[in-house]
């Protein structure tokens, strides 16, 4: 008798702003060792979101990078810095409100 084993494909769950579809994530988890890439549209800033996590959507980096890295063009920003650049933005928002 011979039995055979199916590996199911995992599902891929993917933040609101990915622009990935779970076909492309399909077709790279052998590439990235099961990690799924999870890709923003570039802003009219020229910003755009790039987060790893596992199929299921836990937060996976790779070895030596954050789970989610904030690109400035084709350069990645430090959390920090972006975390800087939000917080101005809201600032101007909050006071937008006000006003
Ligand atoms: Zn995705």
């Amino acid at each position: 008798m011979t039995t055979t084993t199916t590996i199911a494909t995992p599902r891929v769950t993917c933040p609101s702003w990915c622009c990935v579809t779970e076909a492309e994530h399909r077709a790279d988890l052998d590439n990235w060792e099961g990690r799924c890439h999870h890709h923003s549209r570039e802003t009219a800033f020229g910003w755009s979101i790039v987060s790893t996590t596992t199929p299921d959507g836990q937060l996976w980096p790779e070895p030596g990078e954050d789970a989610v890295q904030i690109f400035d063009g084709l350069d990645v920003i430090s959390l920090g810095c972006a975390q800087a650049r939000a917080e101005t933005i809201l600032k101007l928002i909050y006071r937008a409100r006000r006003a």
